[in-house]
């Protein structure tokens, strides 16, 4: 397929200018003014195109569980949200179809789904996901969420053994089976679906875990996905484990390298940001979960200084509690003005669309493939109508997209050539059928109470120094 994209805003080193856009195949084919091709024609006067960005770091399914969770710390609110998981697998595909068109109309055109297994049917939820992700064309990443430890290893004894831990069902073999079968039967980049190794953090997996996946990583090409340093209670738990710091660690046994991206990075030291620099890490920075959750601000103007790699990620629906990439982009870009006088070191709107495109491309390890507005890229591309009212009066159009409330501003998306938005509409899911079964396989449960909390919550509240 062909398309000839007439008159469109592109953004330059010094601004802005009006140019065609041709796009054929899968790829960008040429950029200029005039351009004397055939094609469908497409008029993009009074628009901007932009590389698509990829929401780095979400889990679809927590979307079953959006606007319920009381305001608890991760460690708490990870034992409600596993009580309350969704537990089939037409759920599962529901909701990565819904995190697929949330991406899809706020400027994404890749997900990093770190996908929470259904125990006994693990294979079954990434098909169900991969089904997903192919209907709407959306370029998916997919990281089966593991771990070979117990939800009650992830919270640090602070010295007492008052906590049980029970046994993980799985052995370690068979955990890295489960990923290395799914890869076999999903795994094809080229069709746009990439499988991740994507253990879920050091809180709960073993050494012989991260090395199994480091092993898949190499054998098949995968990038590596991981949470890292989420909270406070994560830090305590690697002095617990390792002696060290949790970064340290995983340089040692080999976990870093320059296509792997870690969720949050919330807690870590300045030694640390100097390993990530080094190993060619990318931080996928989750603004809103963090203060959901109240995880802390991630040190990203640090990161940045350091030439550490960061792109965004709306994390999943449970701690955000929604899908909106823009959203995401304008609070992780604004919140950390307080925490630098230097208004130097602030980051700027175009900065933001950078680390959103280009740093999500760059984290997977395909910077070379998509994320860049230039000819021979994968034309994976988002066209924003500036006649709308949230972008209007006409100032600077990045300007308005990451510092304004845009809503309805998408137009047309393209994904490896293929349009999968038209006229503000994704084009390839019923949305409204998609409405009607998310509504009918859920229902009102605003008093719902976890039993897990109950227990977990005594043991949390001591270790962390809070009063009974
Ligand atoms: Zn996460």
């Amino acid at each position: 397929m062909s398309y000839v994209l007439r008159n469109a805003l592109i953004p330059t080193s010094t601004g802005y200018e009006t140019r065609d856009v041709h796009i054929e195949g899968e790829q960008i084919a040429e950029i200029g003014p005039s351009l004397a091709v055939t094609g469908t024609e497409v008029d993009a006067r009074d628009k901007l195109l932009l590389p698509g960005f990829v929401n780095a770091h979400t889990h679809s399914s927590e979307m079953w569980q959006r606007g319920i969770i009381p305001p608890y710390p991760l460690e708490l609110w990870l034992a409600q949200l596993q009580e309350y998981s969704p537990l089939d697998t037409e759920k599962v595909y529901l909701s990565a179809l819904g995190t697929a068109v949330e991406t899809l109309l706020t400027g994404g055109t890749s997900v990093v789904d770190h996908l929470v297994l259904i125990p006994g049917q693990e294979l079954a939820t990434i098909a169900a996901a991969v089904r997903a992700y192919r209907e709407s064309g959306i370029r998916a990443f997919i990281g089966p969420l593991i771990q070979d430890q117990a939800l009650s290893a992830g919270v640090p004894s602070g010295g007492s053994a008052t906590l049980q831990q029970e046994a993980y069902p799985l052995t370690t073999a068979e955990v890295l089976g489960i990923v290395e079968e799914a890869v076999r039967q999903f795994h094809r980049p080229e069709e746009g679906i990439t499988l991740m190794v994507a253990p879920t953090g050091i809180q709960l997996c073993s050494d012989d875990l991260f090395r199994g996946c480091v092993e898949l990583s190499q054998k098949y090409n995968l990038p590596r996905h991981s949470h890292l340093l989420e909270t406070r209670a994560q830090q305590m738990l690697a002095q617990e484990k390792y002696g060290c710091s949790a970064v340290e660690h995983l340089q040692r046994i080999g976990y870093l390298d320059n296509k792997t991206s870690l969720a949050h990075c919330v807690w870590l030291t300045d030694a640390d940001i100097e390993i990530l620099a080094q190993t060619g890490s990318t931080v996928v920075h989750n603004p809103l979960s963090n203060l959901r959750l109240g995880s802390g601000i991630a040190p990203i103007l640090k990161y940045r200084r350091a030439g550490v790699n960061v792109s965004f990620g709306c994390d999943g629906a449970a701690s955000n509690d929604s899908q909106d990439l823009l959203e995401a982009i304008k609070i992780g870009s604004i919140l950390h003005n307080v925490t630098d006088l230097d208004y130097r070191h602030w980051m700027t709107p175009r900065e933001s669309v950078e680390m959103a495109a280009r740093g999500g491309a760059k984290g997977l390890g395909m910077a070379e493939q998509f994320g860049s507005l230039a000819v021979g890229m994968q034309a994976d591309l988002v066209l924003y109508d500036l006649t709308q009212l949230s972008l209007l009066p006409r100032t600077d159009p990045i300007g308005l997209l990451v510092w304004g409330r845009p809503t309805q501003v998408v137009d047309r998306v393209w994904v490896r050539g293929r349009q999968v938005v038209a006229a503000g509409t994704v084009t390839t899911v019923d949305v409204n059928k998609l409405r009607r079964d998310l509504f009918a396989h859920s229902h009102w449960d605003p008093l719902r109470k976890s039993k897990q909390v109950k227990q977990l919550e005594a043991h949390y509240r001591r270790v962390m120094g809070l009063p009974e």
